[in-house]
């Protein structure tokens, strides 16, 4: 008996010691991510230089990467959720798939304003949506702030991708929080009655229109222009040269901005090495090719990005309304785009 006992501990040991080294051997990471760029290839090698723990990327674009964890659930493989703006954020959070991070890293490396209620999900880079115009037709004065767009003398003269995208409904969420209801419900139908096209394409499609002269005003993410701007082919630069964009509302709140960012999922397997991963993209170095990646702004006021387009758009005054706060807008303001008719 005494035997056994012995000879069962010693195996028990055995397999422990065994079990620890493929353990660490094999430390691994999944990550879900819809959200790619080709410096985030170095981001992930140099974690994987840095902790030995292996990325293993699953890409996906946002709706099916949520519906995908829901689907696993407590099997799900899924460590980290990657993806942009706070409304797909807080759709994943909504459907309970995040587990709070307790983290002295992340809390005092990312600003409040850039973390979801409980630390939930973090944003770890921010864009900010601005009004393109064209320079022939358009004084930047007559759009310095979103309420513009939707005055009588722009009828006809704004182009916008559909309202239900959630670059458009985080917008319509900071402008309830901003400005109320009745107000914001104004704004949107403004927005519908003074289109020059029906909402189609993406953001640079909507510069593009500008340049082309089917609108004069549109609304995209800063970044679909400094793309344009570091492009080397002369369409792209003939369409800088006739549009500027404004950084509205710099004499109210400040502009609108949105993040990319993530959380650790409520039933990952690895949750040590999950937070490992998100206070390492808080870190200085992880900070630029993340921000650089999508030519998009750190979210650690530290970090400084050697970026000439961003250098070129200059410093603007930032809306400091919560993403967390903004999210939680996001069902609303859907509703209110729907009752516009912003299709
Ligand atoms: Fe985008």
């Amino acid at each position: 008996m005494t035997q056994y006992k012995t000879l069962a501990l010693a195996g028990a040991l055995i397999a422990s010691v065994l079990g620890a080294g493929i353990a660490s051997a094999q430390q691994e990471l999944n990550l879900y991510s819809s959200r790619h760029y080709q410096t985030d290839e170095t981001l992930y090698a140099n974690f994987t230089k840095a902790t030995g723990i292996k990325i293993n990327r699953i890409d996906g674009k946002e709706d099916e990467l949520i519906q995908r964890i829901r689907r696993e659930g407590r099997a799900s493989p899924a460590d980290v959720f990657i993806t942009v703006d706070a409304a797909n954020l807080q759709v994943a959070d909504e459907a309970g798939l995040f587990a709070p991070v307790k983290s002295k890293v992340i809390e005092s490396r990312i600003p409040a304003q850039f973390r979801g209620e409980d630390n939930r999900w973090f944003g770890f880079s921010y864009r900010a949506r601005v009004i393109a115009y064209n320079k022939d037709r358009i004084k930047p004065e007559e759009v310095a702030n979103y309420l513009d767009l939707a005055k009588p003398g722009m009828k006809g003269k704004i182009c916008v991708r559909t309202g239900g995208h959630v670059y458009n409904r985080t917008l319509m969420a900071s402008m309830i929080y901003n400005h109320g209801d009745d107000k914001a419900l104004d704004w949107a139908r403004g927005i519908v009655t003074n289109l020059a096209r029906a909402p189609k394409g993406g953001d640079t499609d909507q510069i593009r229109a500008v340049a082309a002269g089917e609108c004069d005003v549109a609304i995209s993410n800063h970044y679909y222009y400094a793309r344009l701007m570091a492009s080397s082919k002369p369409e792209d630069q003939e369409v800088v040269r006739k549009v500027g964009i404004v950084f509205p509302d710099q004499t109210g709140k400040g502009t609108h901005i949105n993040i990319s960012g993530g959380g650790m999922l409520k039933h990952a397997p690895n949750k040590a090495a999950a937070t490992k991963f998100l206070e390492y993209l808080a870190s200085d170095e992880a900070q630029a090719y993340f921000a650089n990646g999508n030519n998009e702004w750190a979210v650690v006021p530290s970090v400084k990005l050697s970026n000439p387009q961003l250098d070129a758009m200059g410093n603007f005054k930032v809306d400091q309304l919560s993403a967390g706060v903004l999210a939680q807008y996001t069902p609303k303001a859907q509703r209110f785009i729907d009752r516009a008719g912003w299709k």
